[in-house]
C-alpha cells in the first residue's frame, strides 16, 4: 500500500494532478533490431551476442524488417499517424550496458505521432488520452547488481538484450489521477497483446513504464514542475507511487515551497518515492542522425498491407460482444481479458444454445472457483468447450444447476475439463420405459391446456413438457427418450 500521507480531501480537491506516462514495450522479434542474434529470454549470459550488439567498433547495424512491421502495427493499433520517413539517431551516454556509447533512437523524426486511445472512467463516461509519439530503439544490456557470488564486489553485464527491439510509446499528459494512469497501462497493454507484437511481460521487462507526475492549483494553466518515477515493475506499484507522489507534492507546495524536477524511484515495500538524481545531473544526450542507417520509409502501400493484419481491438469487440451474444458491459469486460479467451468464449458461444448462459457460468461458477484456486482464467481446467458443453446440458434439462455445481467441483479437484468429468460422472439415466410414461401420464394429466396447444399444432410446447419430465426426473431421463415417449403419448387420443 502506498504510504498515507494524512492530506485531507479538502487539501487535494485545491490541486490538478498532471500525468504522462512513458511506455516501453519490446518487441516479439525472433532477432534483434540490428543484427541476427536470437532475443530469446533466459538464455545463459552473453551467448546472444556479436559484434554488432556488442557494439564492437566497425560492425554496422542492419534494420530487421519484421520489427519495423511490428512497431506499424502497434503504431495502427493506437491511433497514430505513421510517418512515410522516419529518421534513427544516436541517443548518446555513457553507462556499464551500453557498450557503443550511444543508442541508436528516434528522436525528431520519430516512425508515429498523434494517436490516442479512449480509456473508460468509474462514472461510466469515457476520455481520450493522447499519444504524443511511437518511435522505435534498440534495448541496452542489463546490468546485475546481486544474486551472483561476487556480486558485492563487481557488478555483472549481459548484453543478451542489448539490441532487442522496443517501442517506446509516450503520451500527452492527459491523465489527472492515479486511476486514469492505471485504466490507461491497462488499456495500452491490453490493445498491444491484441497485435500480438509483444508478450507485455512485465516480470521479464518486456513492458516498463516511467510516470511523469506534477500538481497545480485548480484552474492555473501553466503546469507544475514534474517528477518522473522511474522502473516502476507492476500496473498496481504505478498507482500507487503516482498516489503517493501527488500527495508529496502536494504538500510541498502547501508548505510554500517549490517541488524540484527530478528522477524518483518506488520503494514498493515502503510506499514511497525517493530522489534518484536531480535535474542538474540530468543527462544531455547529443542526438544526431545515425550515419549508419538510412531514413525508414513506410509508404502507404506498405502501411496498407500491415493494416490488414490489425485484429479487432478491445474496445470495440466488447462493444460488438455486448450486442452479439447479449451480455453485459462487465460480462464483456472479463471475457476480453486476453485475446485467447475472448476467441474461446465466441467459439463457445457461437456452438452453444444460449450464449448469455455461457457468460452467466464464466462468471459464477467458473469465475469463483478460479478465486478460490488463485488461478487465471487462461489456466481453468474447464475449456470454453467445457463451459458451452455444460450450459448446453443444463439449457437442455439434461443436467439440474446443482449436478453441474457438482461436476464443476470434480473438474476442478482432479484438474480435468468438463467433457471428460461428465462423461464419467454423467448421473445414471433412467432408461426405464414404463417409468417414464408413467411420468408423462401424470404430467399430461396435470396440464390440460399445454396438452391442447400442443394438439392445436403448437410444436414448441414440447420443450415444456421434456423439461417437466426432467424436473420430475432430477435431469435423470434420457432426453432422447422422453422426447419419443411424449410424441407418442400426446398423440394419443388427438
Ligand atoms: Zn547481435
Amino acid at each position: 500500500m502506498a504510504a498515507s500521507t494524512q492530506l485531507s480531501a479538502a487539501l487535494r480537491e485545491k490541486y490538478e494532478p498532471v500525468i504522462g506516462l512513458e511506455v516501453h514495450v519490446q518487441l516479439l522479434t525472433q532477432t534483434k533490431i540490428f543484427c541476427g542474434c536470437s532475443t530469446q529470454f533466459g538464455a545463459p549470459p552473453n551467448t546472444n551476442v556479436c559484434p554488432v550488439c556488442l557494439g564492437l567498433p566497425g560492425a554496422l547495424p542492419v534494420l530487421n524488417k519484421r520489427s519495423v512491421e511490428f512497431a506499424v502495427l502497434a503504431a495502427q493499433a493506437l491511433n497514430c499517424q505513421v510517418r512515410e520517413t522516419s529518421i534513427f539517431a544516436r541517443k548518446n551516454y555513457f553507462y556499464p550496458d551500453l557498450p557503443k556509447g550511444y543508442q541508436i533512437s528516434q528522436f525528431d523524426k520519430p516512425l508515429a505521432e498523434h494517436g490516442y486511445i479512449e480509456i473508460g472512467l468509474s462514472d461510466g463516461g469515457a476520455k481520450k488520452i493522447g499519444i504524443t509519439r511511437l518511435h522505435m530503439e534498440e534495448d541496452a544490456g542489463k546490468s546485475i547488481h546481486d544474486g551472483l557470488s561476487d556480486s558485492g564486489v563487481y557488478t555483472s553485464i549481459d548484453l543478451n538484450r542489448s539490441g532487442t527491439p522496443l517501442i517506446e510509446i509516450v503520451s500527452e499528459p492527459d491523465m489527472r489521477s492515479a486511476d486514469e494512469a492505471y485504466a490507461y497501462l491497462t488499456l495500452m497493454k491490453e490493445t498491444i497483446l491484441y497485435t500480438g507484437v509483444s508478450d507485455c511481460n512485465m516480470e521479464e521487462g518486456s513492458l516498463r513504464c516511467d510516470a511523469n507526475v506534477s500538481v497545480r492549483p485548480k484552474g492555473q494553466q501553466k503546469f507544475g514542475t514534474k517528477a518522473e518515477i522511474k522502473n516502476v515493475n507492476s500496473f498496481r506499484f504505478i498507482r500507487e507511487a503516482i498516489e503517493y507522489e501527488i500527495d508529496r507534492q502536494i504538500e510541498i507546495l502547501e508548505a510554500g515551497e517549490r517541488v524540484q524536477q527530478e528522477t524518483r524511484l518506488y520503494n514498493s515495500a515502503e510506499g514511497k518515492t525517493y530522489s534518484m538524481r536531480s535535474k542538474e545531473q540530468a543527462h544531455d544526450y547529443r542526438y544526431f542522425p545515425e550515419p549508419d542507417l538510412l531514413p525508414l520509409v513506410v509508404d502507404a502501400r506498405w502501411q496498407a498491407q500491415i493494416r490488414e493484419k490489425l485484429p479487432e481491438l478491445p474496445e470495440a469487440r466488447r462493444k460488438r460482444m455486448v450486442a452479439d451474444y447479449g451480455i453485459t458491459d462487465y460480462d464483456a469486460q472479463v471475457l476480453t481479458v486476453s485475446k485467447a479467451l475472448a476467441d474461446q468464449f465466441e467459439e463457445a458461444a457461437r456452438a452453444a444454445k444460449n450464449p448469455k448462459r455461457v457468460a452467466n457460468l464464466v462468471q459464477s461458477e467458473l469465475a469463483g472457483r478460479l478465486k478460490a484456486k488463485g488461478l487465471e482464467i487462461e489456466q481453468s481446467p474447464i475449456s470454453m468447450k467445457g463451459v458451452a458443453m455444460s450450459a448446453d446440458l443444463v439449457e437442455s434439462g439434461a443436467i439440474s444447476s446443482k449436478i453441474l455445481k457438482d461436476l464443476y467441483d470434480k473438474a476442478f479437484a482432479n484438474g480435468e475439463d468438463f467433457p471428460t468429468v461428465y462423461e464419467r460422472e454423467k448421473p445414471q439415466q433412467i432408461t426405464d420405459t414404463a417409468a417414464i410414461e408413467k411420468i408423462i401420464e401424470e404430467i399430461i394429466a396435470a396440464n390440460p391446456k399445454q396438452v391442447e396447444q400442443y394438439r392445436a399444432g403448437k410444436a414448441t410446447i414440447l420443450g415444456f413438457f421434456v423439461g417437466q419430465v426432467m424436473k420430475a426426473t432430477k435431469g435423470q431421463a434420457k432426453p432422447e427418450l422422453v422426447n419419443e415417449l411424449l410424441r407418442k403419448q400426446l398423440a394419443i387420443g388427438h
